[in-house]
């Protein structure tokens, strides 16, 4: 099966490594009701979200939900987000953690 993007086979083709690396994301944590804490990963374009997010869970072992380009993670996992993400292909410099 070829890449719909640029027609390459898939395992010649680069635009989800690429697109990875062109991603600015942004990670925040809120507290919901009854203190109940939540990690956001926003910005998540033209990628696999689900996959990422079922990537995600497994590493940090938690719950969480992918929709509208946005991650919700159960628990506070701000201070390894970073690493994680850049261990999955993402690009240090476009990460925003806040
Ligand atoms: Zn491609």
């Amino acid at each position: 099966m070829n890449c719909p993007r640029c027609g390459l086979p898939k395992e010649l083709c680069v635009c989800e490594e690429m697109t990875k690396e062109a991603q600015r994301i942004r990670v925040t944590s809120d507290r919901r009701t009854y203190g109940k804490v939540v990690t956001i990963i926003d910005g998540l374009r033209d990628v696999d979200i689900e996959k990422i997010a079922k990537e995600l869970k497994r590493r940090l072992a938690c719950g969480g939900t992918a929709k509208n380009n946005r991650i919700e993670l159960q628990g506070d996992h701000l201070n390894k987000m970073k690493d994680i993400l850049i261990e999955m292909g993402f690009s240090e410099d476009m990460i925003e953690i806040s």
